[in-house]
Formats: C-alpha cells, sequence, structure tokens
C-alpha cells in the first residue's frame, strides 16, 4: 500500500491549486486527474474572466498551464481515477483504478460538478460552438445577439438575466406552465423587457453546422414546432456534483454538494476537505474554485502539523 501525506483527488481550477500550496508546503501532494484531466474547463473556449490573463486564454491551455505550475514545485500529478474511498478509520484510504491502494494523512476533494446537458446529437455536436452550459463564461460571446436558454430553476433564471444585460433578445425555454425559480428570481426575469418566456416548450434540435443558427423547438401541449433564431443556446438544467464515490462517509446536500464548515474546507471527517464544485453550487467559477483549493490545502497543512504536534 502506498502512503501518501495529501492526497488530492480532481483536477480542475481547485485541485492543481490545492497542489501549488501543499506542493510548495513541502508536503509532497500526489494529485489523481480522474476521468476528465483538467475538469470542466476543458470543455470551454476563451476564458477572459479569471484574473491575470489579461488577454484571455483558452480553457484547456489554462488548466496545462496550472498543472505545469504544480508540477514545478513537485507535486506528483498522475492519470488515474480514484474509484473507491474508506474513510472509516484513520489514516484515510482510496483506492484507484479499482487497483491500486492508498493510505493518506489527508485527503482534498476536488472532483468538481458536471453540467447536466438535454442530451441531444446537436447539443454535443455543437458544444463549445454556441452551445454553453455557463452563461457567466459564455454570455459574452454573444453580445448583441439573439440567445435560447433551457431550464426554469434559479440557475436558469440567473442566467437569462445574465444574457439579458449583453444580448439582444433571450428565448427563455420552460418546459412547464410554471418555474422551479424562487419568487424574486422570477420576478427579476419577468422584469426583463429582452427576455421571452417560451412555456411548455422543449428542444427537438440545435441547428446549425459549425455554429448555432436556430433552434427548432416543440410546445408539449400542442405539439406544434417552431424554430427560433439564435446564435447561442444555453442549457441551465442544473449540475450534479462527482460526490457519489464520498456519500457513505461525508455530510452531503440533498443534491450531493459536499457540506463543509463555513469559512473552511473542512469536512465532517478529520482529515478531509472539500474544494471547489464538488461543494458549492453557488458561484461555481474557476477563480473561486482556485480560491477553495488553495484553501484545502491550508486547512490540510494546519491539520498535519496539529497532527505531528500530538504525536510529538
Ligand atoms: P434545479 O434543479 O433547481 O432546476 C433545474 C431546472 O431545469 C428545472 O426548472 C427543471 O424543470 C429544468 N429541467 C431539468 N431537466 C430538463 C430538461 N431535460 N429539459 C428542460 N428543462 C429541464 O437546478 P438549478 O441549477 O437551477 O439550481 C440548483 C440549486 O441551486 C437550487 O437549490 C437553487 O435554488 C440553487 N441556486 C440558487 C441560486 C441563488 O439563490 N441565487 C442561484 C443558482 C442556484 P422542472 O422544473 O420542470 O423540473
Amino acid at each position: 500500500m502506498e502512503k501518501v501525506q495529501v492526497l488530492i483527488i480532481g483536477s480542475g481550477p481547485a485541485g492543481y491549486t490545492a497542489a501549488i500550496y501543499a506542493s510548495r508546503a513541502g508536503l509532497k501532494p500526489v494529485l489523481y486527474q480522474g476521468g476528465q484531466p483538467g475538469g470542466q474547463l476543458t470543455i470551454t473556449n476563451d476564458v477572459e474572466n479569471y484574473p491575470g490573463y489579461a488577454d484571455g486564454v483558452m480553457g484547456p491551455q489554462m488548466m496545462t498551464d496550472f498543472q505545469k505550475q504544480a508540477e514545478r514545485f513537485g507535486a506528483d500529478i498522475r492519470y488515474g481515477l480514484v474509484t473507491s474511498v474508506d474513510f472509516s478509520s484513520y489514516p484515510l484510504r482510496a483506492t484507484v483504478d479499482e487497483k491500486h491502494e492508498i493510505e493518506a494523512e489527508s485527503v482534498i476533494i476536488s472532483t468538481g460538478a458536471s453540467a447536466k446537458w438535454l442530451g441531444l446529437e446537436s447539443e454535443e455536436r455543437l458544444n463549445g460552438k454556441g452551445v454553453s452550459a455557463c452563461a457567466v463564461c459564455d454570455g459574452f460571446f454573444f453580445k448583441g445577439q439573439d440567445v435560447v436558454i433551457v431550464g426554469a430553476g434559479d440557475t436558469a433564471a440567473e442566467e437569462a438575466s445574465y444574457l439579458a444585460n449583453l444580448a439582444n433578445k433571450v428565448y427563455m425555454l420552460v418546459r412547464r406552465d410554471e418555474m422551479r425559480a424562487s419568487k424574486i428570481m422570477q420576478k427579476r426575469v419577468m422584469s426583463k423587457a429582452n427576455i421571452e418566456i417560451v412555456w411548455n416548450t422543449e428542444v427537438e434540435e440545435v441547428v446549425g453546422q459549425d455554429e448555432v443558427e436556430a433552434v427548432k423547438v416543440f410546445n408539449n401541449k400542442t405539439g406544434e414546432k417552431t424554430e427560433i433564431k439564435a446564435q447561442g443556446f444555453f442549457v441551465a438544467i442544473g449540475h450534479q456534483p462527482n460526490t457519489g464515490i464520498f456519500k457513505d462517509y461525508l455530510d452531503m446536500d440533498e443534491s450531493g454538494y459536499i457540506k463543509t464548515i463555513p469559512g473552511t474546507s473542512k469536512t465532517n471527517i478529520e482529515g478531509v476537505f472539500a474544494t471547489g464544485d464538488a461543494q458549492d453550487n453557488v458561484y461555481r467559477q474557476a477563480v473561486t474554485a482556485a480560491g477553495t483549493g488553495c484553501m484545502g490545502a491550508l486547512d490540510a497543512e494546519r491539520f498535519l502539523a496539529a497532527k505531528e504536534m500530538e504525536l510529538a
């Protein structure tokens, strides 16, 4: 069994930032990248809102930069998926790719979340070419244009309002005759003159070869089909945190986001810290994820130092 001081699970901005801090602190962190090395940013194009990149940066490039920075200080970054954990006793345990056993003095979880998609072929094909699951990341590219957003929860309402400040017109597709979003968020959407809510409506296809040109929709009450001309297509039907392997040990909310002690990255298990989108369903930005990754590493460092004092 391999023994490590700090095991970092996941490789988005949170995981790599935790690796930068932990390696600079001399803790020799081992980071497993998971099924999608670099995380959600590897499926975005230009990132223009991450401080320090004055001219913007491509998402995959940014994650390569993060990785290199962590490796520069000796972080051991590895391919591999942590397939199970055992936090029932200390030291903590994890299994990689169902075979490699690790005993860890501390674990930093940065497994992120995945946006939910409608599951249409056209949606997948045009992803990053007008199709996006993040209005704050990509809304800017549709300044003065027409966009469609799918969803009726708080996220969709918030993102529709955000888009309305940039786009010419926002069509908000709601599959029922009411919205799930809180009353105040609904009010905000309704107060925007350039948001048109299209009720009882679902998507059949996103139209376009190399960029979004229109969206084919149908009314699920009447069956009537229409085509909405739009250059952007946003999906805001929720996120799924990648936290399934921790559910037997960690406190989570009803959607599976890990609960942390406010103002820290500490979970209900000593030595286990949660960072990034795995514990954040509100901000979900690269910069906030990186910030909590830093918190995770500092909390782990303090935890290990206190443990050492106990043993001394
Ligand atoms: P939710 O699960 O709350 O809402 C998802 C929305 O997407 C629902 O309206 C749902 O429709 C719709 N939807 C799901 N699948 C489909 C589909 N296949 N086709 C069309 N529509 C679909 O997710 P959110 O991301 O909006 O919110 C998650 C949590 O985060 C909530 O607790 C929310 O309150 C919170 N949040 C709070 C914010 C704030 O307070 N400012 C901001 C953002 C999120 P239906 O209603 O018909 O099921």
